[in-house]
Parts: C-alpha cells; structure tokens; sequence
C-alpha cells in the first residue's frame, strides 16, 4: 500500500504479522526502513536526515519471543516492548535499577510510551541513554535473518554512530540481559542541558556488587555515554577497583581515569573540556552513590 503522511514523501508501507513475513520482506527490499516507535525515524524522515521509498512497521509482528524471566535467570526482552512496559520488569529483575534509572530520564512520559529500547539501540545515538546501562549489565542482542540467527554482546553491535552491526537482511528479535550477581545496585546519571526532554551530554551508568577475590570484596562495572563516538565500557577501571580498598581516594582515580579515557567532541550542546569534566564528576557520583547502596545492603 502506497501511503502519504505530512511532510514525508509518499512510501510503500508493510505491516508483516509475523516474523517470517517480516524477514521474506527484509530480505526482499534492504533498503526499506524498519520501525518500532518511529521517534527516530519518523522525524529524521520529516528532516530529510533519512529517505526511504518504503516503510516496514514491525509493531503488529505477533510472534517476536515474549518478555519473560528464563529459568537461567535472563530478563528476555520482546523488542516491541515499549520503555514504559520494562519498567515493572526491571523493577523486580536484580540490577535493573541501572537501566530503570536511564529509561526514567529518557525524553517525556509521552514519548516513553511509544518509543522502544530496542529502537534506542538499533539506533546507535552517542548518547543514548540505555547503552551504558545495558553494557553493564552485559547485555546480548539477537539478530534474526532468513539464514539463522546470531548473539552479539551490545558493544560489540554498536559500531559508531548510527551504524550497528545489524546487516540489511536482518532484524534485533530479542535482547537478553543475563542474571545479575546477588545484591548488585546501580544508577544511571544523565546530565542534559535541561531537566526536560534533552539528549545526554554525558551519562554514567555504575553498577556495584560483593564478589570475593578483590581487595574490598567489590566489584564495580563502568560505562560512560555521550562522551565517545559510541558509549563506552570502561573494563581497566573496573580492574583498578578491585585492587583498592574502596572508598573516595580510589573512586576519585577511577573518575580520574574515566575522564583520561574519552575523547569527547565539541558541538552545540557543550564544550569538549566540559563534557571531559562532567565525565569525572558523574562516574564519582555515581561510584558513591553505589558505596552508599552496598552499605544499606550490607547493613540491612
Ligand atoms: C522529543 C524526543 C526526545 C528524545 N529524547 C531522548 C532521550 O532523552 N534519550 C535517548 O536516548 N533518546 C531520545 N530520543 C530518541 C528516541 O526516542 C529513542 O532513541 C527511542 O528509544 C527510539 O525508539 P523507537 O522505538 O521510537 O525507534 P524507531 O524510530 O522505531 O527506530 C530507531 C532505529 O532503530 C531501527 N530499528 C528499530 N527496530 C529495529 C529492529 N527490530 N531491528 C533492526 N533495526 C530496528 C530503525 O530502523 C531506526 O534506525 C528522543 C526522541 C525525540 C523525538
């Protein structure tokens, strides 16, 4: 069906019921563009950032693989699901509160109605807010063609920025974050310009949790957004973590060595030596506060 909608160019638009279809389409016309909420893609479309001659809507698909907890403990994720849907599974899922806190800060109660994590991800923003939080909490993607599917670790299909490693041909059909060690706690800090519906300029997400053999019985998983061409996890720091008694000398290195570590641009949102700083003071903050958590954990 040929189909018209203000200020975009007339396209062919698809709506597969299901999975097959959908990849027999993929498959058939690579240069059509696929879509979820469409938050990214209907207002590149109206900016001429993107053009497509056809549409495929995958929101009707009715056998991507439901959200569930599986019996190996992995929070598996349908990909229609929108931010507002996870938030009740994060809520009861160990560790999700690094990833509740992202999707918490992400545009307006509106948008995060409609708009999808696995959109957020295929859609590769520097700063986006679910990557940092999803690479600490060592997410999996699954990627689906006609030829079989394969598993990638989220950093590993993030390639820069908008590029994935997701070929034409194939579609995101599940994310799968696995189980979190016990009495793990995490946060996400987001510094925009505005309170409101801004994109990062920066993020940090931290996770802590106990774990033997490390000098403090912690151990601390690190990821910065906004400050790279794509989100960074920060693993050397995590290592220096663990050899430190903790407490503020060795967060304050660790922050040191986070800022040492991006490479941030200069654009109309902030300066590079701004965002360099910002890096420093949320991965601080965010390592305190998760001091602050364990100790209630421990205590309580
Ligand atoms: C007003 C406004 C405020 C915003 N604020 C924020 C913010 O604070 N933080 C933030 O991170 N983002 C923000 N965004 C960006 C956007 O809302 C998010 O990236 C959102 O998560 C995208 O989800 P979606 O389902 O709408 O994606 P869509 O627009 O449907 O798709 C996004 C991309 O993913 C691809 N895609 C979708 N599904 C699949 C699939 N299954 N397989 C392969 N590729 C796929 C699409 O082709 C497209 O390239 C904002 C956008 C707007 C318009």
């Amino acid at each position: 069906m040929t189909f018209g909608l203000s200020g975009i160019p007339a396209f062919d638009y698809y709506r597969p019921a299901n999975l097959a279809d959908a990849l027999i389409l993929r498959q058939a016309q690579p240069q059509a563009l696929v879509y979820l909420g469409g938050s990214d893609v209907f207002p590149r479309l109206r900016s001429r950032q993107l053009s497509s001659s056809a549409l495929i809507d995958l929101k009707s698909i009715a056998d991507f693989p439901a959200t569930e907890v599986l019996a190996d403990g992995t929070l598996r994720i349908n990909p229609q699901e929108s931010f507002i849907q996870l938030l009740p599974w994060l809520a009861n899922f160990p560790g999700g509160a690094v990833l509740s806190a992202a999707i918490q800060q992400t545009g307006t109660p509106a948008l995060r109605n409609h708009a999808t994590l696995a959109g957020n991800i295929c859609n590769a923003s520097p700063s986006a807010d679910s990557l940092a939080p999803l690479m600490v909490l060592q997410t999996q993607v699954i990627l689906q063609s006609l030829l079989g599917s394969r598993q990638l670790p989220v950093q590993e299909f993030i390639l820069g920025p908008g590029k994935t490693a997701c070929r034409p041909d194939e579609l995101l059909t599940q994310i799968n974050i696995p189980v979190q060690p016990e009495g793990s706690v995490g946060t996400y800090l987001k510094l925009g310009r505005n309170k409101a519906a801004d994109l990062a300029i920066c993020g940090a997400a931290v996770m802590s949790f106990p774990a033997a053999g490390t000098a403090n019985g912690l151990r601390h998983r690190i990821a910065v957004s906004g400050a790279n061409p794509v989100p960074l996890l920060l693993e050397n720091i995590s290592e220096y973590l663990a050899s430190q008694p903790a407490g503020l000398p060795a967060y304050e290195h660790a922050a040191r060595l986070a800022a040492d570590a991006v490479h941030p641009i200069d654009d109309l949102r902030s300066s590079k030596q701004y965002r360099t700083a910002m890096v420093y003071e949320l991965v601080l903050r965010g390592l305190i506060a998760c001091h602050e958590q364990l100790e209630d954990y421990t205590q309580g």
